[in-house]
């Protein structure tokens, strides 16, 4: 099942999520249906709280990124196939130079801004069945876990742009809370106007 992603401006975007419990009701059919929501929407990864779930949950399928022909093939096939679930997700450790990579989000449609972040992290999660994983990944994977576990914790990549750029883009960001803005998959807007 499709559901809708929630749209920045709601508060649900800005809480840090709680731990997912063993006997969480449905998580399996709830997994599923992020990995609908995120395909529907063409995203590489999607999170709890984007569905407006306050859960430390999140679904990644790098494989898109495969693509760019400015990767080398090694780097390639680290991305091919990539597709995983993260939950309770903890960053122990990012290390390494920072770069800058041009980022969206399905909660912030068609705003795309160059954001830093170190090169390397060292994550701990448990698969869907539970069972906990120490990690290291580096590159583009390291950006998008980077990205999706920002969500757990409350952040948007948007916080991380200078108070300029932030400022310059006030309005946009108003707008979509608003739902003034064309976009292809389901959403909910937190500051939609009633009887439009
Ligand atoms: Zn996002």
């Amino acid at each position: 099942m499709i559901l809708p992603i929630v749209a920045y401006g709601d508060p649900v975007l800005r809480k840090k999520a709680g731990d997912v419990a063993k006997d969480y009701p449905k998580l399996s059919e709830l997994i599923e249906n992020m990995w609908a929501t995120m395909y529907n929407a063409s995203g590489v990864g999607l999170a709890a709280p984007q569905i407006g779930l306050p859960i430390r949950l999140f679904v990644i399928d790098a494989t898109p990124f495969a693509d760019d022909e400015e990767l080398s093939p090694e780097e390639q096939n680290k991305l091919k196939g990539f597709k995983k679930v993260f939950i309770n997700a903890k960053i122990e450790d990012e290390t390494g130079e920072d770069w800058a990579f041009n980022e969206g989000c399905l909660s912030i449609p068609d705003i795309r801004e160059d954001i830093n972040r170190k090169d390397t992290i060292k994550i701990t999660y448990t698969d869907d069945k539970f069972k906990t994983h120490t990690e290291v990944y580096d590159g583009l994977l390291a950006r998008v876990i980077q990205h999706e576990y920002d969500h757990i914790e409350g952040v948007l990549f948007t916080d991380k742009l200078s108070s300029l750029k932030k400022r310059l883009l006030k309005n946009r960001l108003d707008k979509i809370s608003k739902g003034k803005i064309n976009v292809d998959y389901k959403m909910r807007f937190p500051n939609l106007k009633k009887g439009r």
